[in-house]
C-alpha cells in the first residue's frame, strides 16, 4: 500500500526547512507555503518516514497510510 505526504498548509510557516532537505519531495509555493510534489521515496522506509516528520518545527508534515 502506498503512502501519501500531507503539508498542513493551515500550519506550514514556510521556513522552508522540508525543501532544503528533501527538494525531491517538497518545494516552497509562491504563498511561501510547502507543497508535496512526490511520496515517492516514502515507500516502506519508515525510519526516513519519521525523519521527514521531524523536520517540521511545528509539525506540519503528515504520512498517511
Ligand atoms: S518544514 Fe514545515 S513549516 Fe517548514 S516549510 Fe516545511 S512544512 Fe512548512
Amino acid at each position: 500500500m502506498s503512502k501519501k505526504i500531507k503539508v498542513n498548509q493551515n500550519l506550514c510557516i514556510g521556513c522552508g526547512a522540508c525543501a532544503n532537505l528533501f527538494p525531491n519531495i517538497f518545494k516552497m509555493k509562491e504563498d511561501n507555503k510547502a507543497e508535496v510534489i512526490s511520496s515517492e521515496l516514502c515507500e516502506e522506509d519508515e525510519k526516513r518516514d519519521q525523519e521527514i516528520i521531524d523536520i517540521c518545527p511545528v509539525r506540519a508534515i503528515e504520512i498517511e497510510e
